[in-house]
């Protein structure tokens, strides 16, 4: 490759698709630098998937240790302490900080430590010096909005929910997306008392309806309280919150997971011509191109599917597409995603409503069921299984589910949508028993028509 550049690709933010994109292209090659304002990982590392999901573990264990009672175990009254939780979480993220920053030096990336900016299509801007790029990647990720109403300074959003000094007494969390209930049922398992107040009708708003609607129920049966078409007006100091319909609530925490916004402010990107959409986002193609030929974008960055594999694949695509002689696009289509609330549930392919849109007609399958697990006890959790087939071809086009692990079920099952699986072909499968999972290969009648 030519020396006419400082580097092959510059890369700026060292989160999950920025560490894959520079890694990979290096691997290929390529001569690659990174600049990192915060902490290798980015979102999920430090303030997203894995901290929350080490909080998830923890929080579970208020459920499993009622379970234990009922397989027989006496167990004194457990004491919880955050600090150590929060401590032994850090530790752990810490480490993971390290390998990250390792992958990247050990695959001979340069590492920049500070706040880059474009200064055109080929020149970044980093610690009062310009760098120079054949290609330009931005991934930046996003981050939290709150939203403008009086007192919005006074609510923390997820980024601050993982340093908290301590436990509050009472939580109101806002929001009725998949890091609004993660976090509800994170406080409300840690022994909080939780409120969850949304705006909309219902639940996780674009996922299948019926998920939606059974963990709310859930959430309120575990003692979550679920509060619908209920939005916050404002919030005084001491914590006490209005709602628009005139009530109110006294809180120790409020948190708002209302959503986020790409971060693409001040990065010069306007000046160096590069296209934003309504959202923000920065506008690219199938490839991950930008407006400008030799600026790229991957990951939250772009508000295409805000995830972190998703970032990684986007990442490693472009890492191919610029330097492996081989351009590949991003395949978003059945990706699939679980949501940690409690009880966990996770989806690939189409909710019912989008199913319809697109094929018309749909032959809809549901289980719905108590556990084995907790057939002896007094927990009334129910498991829900659903699968969405395309009535024309038989394929199934979405499998959804609510119950325990169900991102570890829905990940295999996810396998057979991407590969076009027909319902005779799932119930082909013979089950493995006794577990939950073989629900999804034994189910025979269709939901009646509505
Ligand atoms: C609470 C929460 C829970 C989540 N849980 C999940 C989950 O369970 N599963 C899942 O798949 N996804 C989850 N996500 C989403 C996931 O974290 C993101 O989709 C993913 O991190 C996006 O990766 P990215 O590379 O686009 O950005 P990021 O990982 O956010 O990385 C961007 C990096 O860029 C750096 N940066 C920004 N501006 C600059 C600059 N000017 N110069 C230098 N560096 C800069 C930032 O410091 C950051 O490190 C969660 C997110 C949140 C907030």
């Amino acid at each position: 490759m030519s020396d006419t550049f400082d580097y092959d690709l510059f890369t700026i933010g060292g989160g999950s698709g920025g560490v894959r994109a520079s890694r990979v292209s290096a691997n290929l090659g390529a001569r690659v630098a990174v600049a990192e304002s915060g902490r290798f990982g980015g979102t999920c590392v430090n303030v997203g998937c894995i901290p929350k999901k080490l909080f998830s573990y923890a929080a579970h264990v208020r459920d499993e240790l009622k379970d234990a009672a009922d397989f027989g175990w006496d167990i004194p009254e457990p004491a919880f302490d955050w600090k150590r939780l929060l401590a032994n979480k850090d530790r752990e993220i810490d480490r993971l900080n390290g390998v990250y920053e390792r992958i990247l030096v050990n695959a001979g990336v340069t590492i920049f430590r500070g706040k880059a900016s474009l200064k055109g299509g080929h020149e970044v801007e980093i610690n009062g010096k310009t760098v120079t790029a054949r290609h330009i990647l931005v991934a930046t990720g996003s981050w939290p909005q709150k939203p403008a109403i009086p007192g919005a300074e006074l609510a923390i959003t997820s980024n601050e929910a993982f340093h908290l000094d301590k436990l509050p007494q009472r939580a109101l969390v806002v929001g009725g997306g998949y890091i609004a209930v993660e976090f509800a049922s994170i406080f409300h398992g840690l022994g909080v008392d939780t409120t969850l107040a949304y705006r909309g009708t219902r639940l996780l708003r674009g996922f299948d309806a019926d998920l939606g609607t059974r963990l709310a129920e859930e959430m309120a049966r575990k003692g979550v309280s679920v509060l619908l078409q209920k939005n916050p007006s404002k919030i005084e100091q001491g914590l006490k919150v209005t709602f628009d319909d005139g009530a109110s609530g006294q809180f120790d925490l409020v948190m708002f997971a209302t959503g986020r916004v790409p971060n693409t402010a001040k990065l010069g990107l306007e000046a160096a011509g590069v296209k934003l959409g309504a959202d923000g986002a920065i506008a690219v193609d199938n490839y991950s191109k930008s407006s400008v030929d030799s600026i790229h974008a991957i990951g939250d960055v772009t508000n295409r599917m805000n995830l972190t594999p998703v970032a990684t694949s986007e990442g490693m695509a472009l890492a191919k597409t610029l330097f492996g002689g081989a351009p590949t696009p991003v395949d978003h289509d059945n990706v699939p995603t679980a949501v940690f609330a409690h009880p966990n549930l996770a989806t690939v392919g189409l909710p019912e409503h989008r199913a319809r849109e697109r094929y018309g007609k749909v032959d809809i399958y549901k289980a719905s069921f108590r556990s084995l697990k907790h057939s002896m006890g007094t927990r009334e959790e129910k498991i829900f299984m659903k699968l969405v087939v395309d009535a024309a071809s038989q394929k199934v086009v979405g499998a959804h589910m609510i119950g325990p692990e169900a991102g570890e079920i829905i990940q295999g099952i996810a396998i057979a949508v991407k590969l076009g699986a027909t319902k005779a072909q799932f119930d082909a499968t013979i089950g493995i028993h006794p577990t939950a999972a073989e629900e999804f290969v034994t189910m025979r009648e269709k939901a009646p028509e509505l």
